[in-house]
């Protein structure tokens, strides 16, 4: 029988309901209800400004601050019409969350009435006080100017409670230097890094109309969801927002029983709640599934323009939270919540394309889209491996580092994966071999002739960090609690930087009078002897790889977030951004040491907790149980049975343990070395083992101590009772 505090919490989870919401209501009610869309301002606003706007919007053409004036005037009646008496300029700072600053509409008048007002002025631009976010020492507390300005780029909508509607503005938000300090800046200067390079190379492949090139995201979101009544009861997720502690459950995901299984009715209603506040904010909410480990789920969207899928990645990990809350569940984004089965990552497909070309990723049937396909896929391939270092450094959070590396989820080395047919491809280029043939009856390959793919052909790679998935790539090793937008700008950054490599090698070719095809081949191959390398179609969770990666192909093994973090301040990279214009060497040290210093505070965090679980939890748990055993064993003795001190001996021998190793995880707690490098080694090396250590003594007295003295609720219970 679980501890009376666990049964009260069953027997509250027992008497839930699925919460019913307002009837439903047809796509066409819902979407966009809540968002300025182009729709509404086209209604709403002269002819000649909503052209202005549009071009903005389109083009990137420069915002003028009379037009931003009359958008102004038309979002606040929108707004104020739905009862809004607040707007928010809503920025993304370094920290993975969503920061908002909520001022009035209202405008006090000499005469003691009032007015709401809203300027062009406010709208492009606001001043939070930012000396609060971590920066990563670009500004001191007493030079603390931080700036917010409109990303017109990506729609404001409202966000509702039950006490009304606030006017939400998406914003940058730079320094008083002008310094990025947030994750929307950079995302907009690598698209436009990507857009120069793309169409630079488009018109070397004779292209004469290029609409602006923009790269695309579609985000899959795992989930876990957990009856809320358990979280007060553990500390551990209440602050940590995963299990530091808890013995395997004796059914996991073995069976394979929850993927694409029934969705749980009270999860359902959950979820259709969720999608429906989506489709008001215009998020294209779109598939829906159980994930493999018992409840985890996922949601992903129909993908959007990279900036704009940001920002509604954001918002879906608000919605998810707080309405996970209204049902009485927790919607835990941690990657690792449970040790022992899955966790959850947050797969980021990603392309780049425009109006007039189209998809540039996808193999497309004509010969002349496929050289222009090869070309894009090739800049990939070289990017990956130059910069696949980075890619795993912006994915490196403490909770991350339980995912990458384990046997459940994208390897920590980086390598692409591209299926049976394009490997086969670009191994011909790389052998120079890509004439004429024919190739399995499936190819035709000429100079002029380049091949035919099928879409469908390449095959799907659960271990492969980051694949080729028909007309996308997919980032599958992402964290599910994580900001899109670091690896977004990591991609379109490395993306633009190997586009004009190619470009800066055809270049010479075309000069001299080569054709586009032979030069392009040429270029091509260059790519593949260099880089070819990192493209790998076996297994990813292979011990045999792990090897084979690292010895012979020359690819890095970054374990922790503490080995990868620091690819940040290689020189080659500080080079990179510097001169794709995307971060400078200022923004991107700023960065390395933000990261660091979450990542040193959540394995802190964590280690407190852990003690303090252990001493003031378990171990006064495990000594009453102790003193009932020895009561029982006297007792035992008098009568003359035979008496069995062995699980006596196994909870003293696991107390001990537990004494000794929260002590010495107090201790290394006290003595964090100076300096950012080593106090992140210390937290990697020290702090992680001891922690790892002291589950083993805390876990093994889970299996030994009478159920009835448990404190914390068992994974059986918070996994499978809901
Ligand atoms: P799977 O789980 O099989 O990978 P999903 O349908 O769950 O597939 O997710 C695929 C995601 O990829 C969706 O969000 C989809 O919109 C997105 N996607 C499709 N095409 C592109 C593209 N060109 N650019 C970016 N994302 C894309
Ligand atoms: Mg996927």
């Amino acid at each position: 029988m679980p501890s009376p505090q666990r049964l009260a919490v069953l027997q509250t989870i027992q008497q839930r309901q699925p919460i019913a919401t307002p009837p439903a209501q047809k796509l066409d009610e819902l979407w966009c209800q809540d968002v300025f869309s182009l729709e509404k301002m086209k209604a709403a606003l002269p002819k000649e400004i909503f052209k202005s706007v549009q071009r903005t919007i389109k083009e990137g053409s420069k915002l003028d601050v009379s037009v931003a004036n009359v958008v102004a005037q038309a979002m606040k009646e929108w707004a104020t019409a739905r009862g809004a008496l607040y707007y928010s300029h809503v920025f993304y700072p370094l920290t993975n969350t969503t920061a908002e600053k909520h001022d009035g509409f209202i405008s006090p008048q000499g005469d003691g009435t009032a007015i709401t007002e809203f300027t062009g002025k406010v709208l492009v631009q606001g001043e939070p006080d930012g000396s609060s976010f971590p920066n990563g020492g670009i500004r001191s507390t007493f030079e603390a100017r931080g700036y917010t300005a409109w990303d017109i780029t990506s729609p404001a909508w409202l966000m509702e409670t039950p006490n009304g509607v606030t006017l939400c503005i998406p914003t940058v938000f730079v320094s008083w230097t002008g310094e990025a300090l947030d994750k929307k800046t950079p995302l907009l200067r690598s698209n436009a890094a990507v857009n120069k390079q793309a169409n630079r190379l488009l018109k070397m492949l004779g292209e004469s109309e290029i609409a602006p090139i923009n790269s695309s995201c579609g985000a899959e979101q795992e989930y876990f969801l957990i009856d809320s009544a358990y979280v007060p009861l553990r500390p551990d997720l209440l602050l940590a927002g995963r299990t530091l502690f808890g013995k395997p459950s004796a059914k996991g995901q073995q069976f394979d029983d929850h993927y694409f299984g029934a969705i749980p009715e009270r999860v359902q209603v959950f979820m259709q709640e969720v999608e429906r506040q989506m489709y008001r904010l215009g998020i294209p909410a779109k598939t829906r599934h159980n994930e493999v480990a018992p409840s985890q789920f996922e949601i992903a969207p129909f993908f959007e323009a990279a900036n704009v899928a940001t920002d509604h990645q954001q918002l879906t990990m608000t919605i998810l939270r707080s309405t996970a809350k209204k049902h009485g569940l927790a919607c835990l984004l941690h990657e690792k919540p449970f040790a022992g089965i899955n966790g959850s990552g947050k797969h980021v497909n990603w392309s780049i394309g425009n109006a007039t070309q189209g998809n540039l990723l996808d193999p497309g049937q004509t010969p002349h889209e496929n050289l222009q396909f090869l070309l894009f896929c090739g800049a990939v391939i070289r990017g990956i491996h130059l910069y696949g270092p980075l890619l795993r450094a912006v994915i490196a959070t403490a909770s991350n580092d339980h995912r990458l590396g384990a046997n459940e989820a994208p390897p920590a080395i980086i390598s692409v994966y591209l299926g049976s047919q394009l490997e086969d491809v670009f191994t011909q280029i790389r052998e120079g071999r890509l004439s004429g043939s024919s190739i399995g009856g499936v190819m035709n390959f000429g100079v002029d002739t380049l091949p035919e793919f099928d879409k469908d052909a390449g095959d799907r790679n659960r271990t492969s960090p980051f694949a080729f998935t028909g007309n996308r790539f997919e980032f599958r090793a992402v964290g599910s609690n994580q900001s899109v937008a670091g690896p977004l700008v990591s991609l379109n950054t490395i993306l633009a930087d190997s586009l004009g490599w190619i470009a800066d090698h055809l270049e010479p070719r075309l000069a001299a009078g080569e054709s586009v095809e032979s030069a392009s081949l040429a270029v091509l191959q260059q790519v593949m002897e260099q880089h070819g390398n990192v493209i790998f179609g076996g297994n990813g969770y292979s011990e045999e790889w792990h090897r084979m990666a690292v010895e012979e192909r020359g690819l890095e093994n970054l374990r922790t977030t503490a080995d990868a973090l620091p690819v940040l301040a290689r020189p080659a990279i500080r080079e990179l951004f510097e001169r794709t214009g995307v971060l400078t060497p200022v923004e991107l040290q700023s960065r390395f040491e933000v990261y660091a210093e979450q990542y040193i505070l959540a394995i802190e965090v964590e280690a407190k907790l852990a003690v303090q679980i252990a001493r003031t939890q378990v171990y006064p748990a495990a000594m009453r149980y102790l003193g009932e055993l020895a009561e029982s064993l006297k007792l035992q003795s008098s009568l003359g049975m035979e008496v069995s001190p062995e699980t006596s001996r196994q909870v003293a021998s696991f107390c001990q343990q537990l004494m000794d190793l929260s002590g010495q995880l107090q201790t290394a707690l006290d003595q964090a070395p100076h300096g950012t490098e080593a106090h992140l080694r210390h937290c990697a090396d020290t702090l992680v083992p001891l922690m790892d250590q002291l589950r083993t003594s805390v876990d093994g007295l889970e299996t030994l101590v009478d159920d009835n003295l448990w404190p914390l609720p068992s994974y059986q219970e918070m996994l499978f009772v809901r």
